[in-house]
Parts: structure tokens; C-alpha cells; sequence
């Protein structure tokens, strides 16, 4: 991943960010891709995002990979509107490299104590990020090269064999779409947890751009929901 902190005076103009997935539009000519603020100083004009560097396709990665000082962006925003909720006895963060940036804004502001279980899915054990951790976080690392499978899929294993967390749980599951079926489904249908509890969402999906996925996505959600929902 790269981490590019964007500066400019017109940040000023933003509201106090108090969200922890809260997201920007960047503009790419006439393309926009969507990315968290990993973290934003009004007082600095700076606003830091993380990027995924996943090759040569794509607007954004192959941007962010070659981006160096004084370049410029303009983007659309910020929207957002998820944040852990305090009186939760436990929160539940699973995400791959595209929901790093918010598990990691969501742990920054987690209450002294909080109990978290966190799920994160990267491509080996190099990639592993800091994170703000105390005695009752359990980080669980998932490292793609070691299960050979596709984005997502042992991430979803590891959320289907972890045991059950008692009390209040919250979520915040995002990331690759294909690990969003069987965690919504293992969530509400195995698991029993409310679903007013719950932001779970595909980020992106593999073999579609931000466009094709975004213009797929309500017939995806639909079916995905007719399909667990019946049940
Ligand atoms: C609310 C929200 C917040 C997000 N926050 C972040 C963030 O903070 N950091 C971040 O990196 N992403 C984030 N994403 C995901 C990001 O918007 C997508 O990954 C986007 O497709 C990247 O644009 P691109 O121009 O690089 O590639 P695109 O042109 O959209 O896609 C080109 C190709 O690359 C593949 N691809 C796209 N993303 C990935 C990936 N992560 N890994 C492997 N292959 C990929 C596509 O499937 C496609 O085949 C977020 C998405 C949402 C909806």
C-alpha cells in the first residue's frame, strides 16, 4: 500500500471528519474512484489516504504508485457515515488491504479497553500494518500467499471458524464483493447478529473496474439478499 497525504488550503473548507470510514471521490478526468480518509488534520490542510497498489490497471493504484510531491488531485466529498459505537461489548473488524484504511481509523478511535476482534486479510506476513492495538484487541493476520486462494476467501474461513464472541457484537465488514455473500450470510443466518448492527459491503470486486462494480452492485445486493433473506 502507499500512503499519500494530500495538502491544500481549500481543505479548511471541510467539516470536523467524525467518522471512521469516512470517504472521498477522487477525480480522474472524467473517472472517479472512491477512498477512505485514513486520517485528516484541518488545522495541518491534510488529508491522508492509502492506496492499494495492485498493478497496472486501474486509475487509481497505478496513480498513487507513481505519485511524487507536487502532483495534484481534486476529489468530490466526504461521505461517510459509520463509526464504532461506544456501548458495544464487542467490535468485530474484518477487511482486506481496501478496508485497512477504516479498521484502522475505527481501532484509533475505540474507547480505552474496548474489546475488538479483527480480521485483516493482506498478500504476506511484509504487509502487515501497525495498528492501534491494547491488551483486549486480537488481531487476526490472514496472509493470502500461504492459502493460495482468491481475494477474500480465507479471510472468510477465518471469520466462519472463529468462535463466536458473546455479548453485543458490532460489525464492520468490508472489502473484496465475493467475501461479502458468505460473511453477511455467516453474520445473520449462523451467527444471529442484528442486522442494525451490521455495515457489511463489497468495496470493490475482482475483474471489474470501480464503474462496472458500482453499476453492478444493486443487482448483486438485491439477488445476494433475495437469496439469504428467503431463507
Ligand atoms: C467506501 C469505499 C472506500 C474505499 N477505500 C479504499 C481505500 O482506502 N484504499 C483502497 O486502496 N481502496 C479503497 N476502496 C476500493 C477502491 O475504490 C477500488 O479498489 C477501486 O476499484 C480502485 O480503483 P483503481 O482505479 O485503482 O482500479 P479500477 O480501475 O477500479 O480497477 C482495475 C482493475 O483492478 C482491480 N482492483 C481494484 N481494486 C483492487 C484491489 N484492492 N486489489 C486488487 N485488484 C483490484 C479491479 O478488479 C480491476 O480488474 C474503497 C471503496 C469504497 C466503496
Amino acid at each position: 500500500m502507499v500512503r499519500i497525504v494530500l495538502g491544500g488550503e481549500a481543505l479548511a473548507d471541510l467539516p470536523e471528519l467524525t467518522q471512521t470510514d469516512h470517504y472521498v471521490k477522487l477525480k480522474f478526468g472524467d473517472g472517479t474512484r472512491t477512498y477512505t480518509v485514513r486520517w485528516f488534520n484541518r488545522e495541518a490542510r491534510e488529508m491522508a489516504i492509502d492506496f492499494v497498489v495492485h498493478g497496472d490497471e486501474g486509475l487509481a493504484g497505478p496513480w498513487a504508485a507513481a505519485a511524487a510531491p507536487g502532483d495534484e488531485i481534486s476529489f468530490l466529498g466526504p461521505g461517510g457515515g459509520w463509526a464504532p459505537r461506544a456501548s458495544a461489548d464487542v467490535h468485530l473488524l474484518v477487511g482486506d488491504e481496501s478496508a485497512f484504511p477504516a479498521v484502522a481509523a475505527a481501532l484509533d478511535a475505540l474507547p480505552a479497553g474496548a474489546k475488538a476482534e479483527v480480521f485483516l486479510e493482506v498478500g504476506s506476513a511484509a504487509e502487515r500494518q501497525e495498528l492501534a492495538t491494547t491488551d483486549s484487541t486480537n488481531v487476526h493476520w490472514i496472509h493470502r500467499d500461504e492459502h493460495g486462494m482468491g481475494y477474500g476467501e480465507a479471510l472468510t474461513y477465518a471469520v466462519q471458524s472463529a468462535t463466536l464472541p458473546k455479548g453485543d457484537i458490532e460489525a464492520f465488514v468490508h472489502g473484496n464483493a465475493d467475501m461479502i455473500k458468505p460473511l453477511r450470510h455467516h453474520l445473520f443466518n449462523e451467527w444471529g447478529v442484528p442486522r442494525e448492527n451490521v455495515s457489511i459491503s463489497g468495496y470493490w470486486r475482482t475483474g471489474l473496474n470501480e464503474d462496472g462494480w458500482q453499476s453492478s452492485k444493486r443487482e448483486f445486493v438485491e439477488q445476494m439478499e433475495a437469496e439469504q433473506d428467503a431463507r
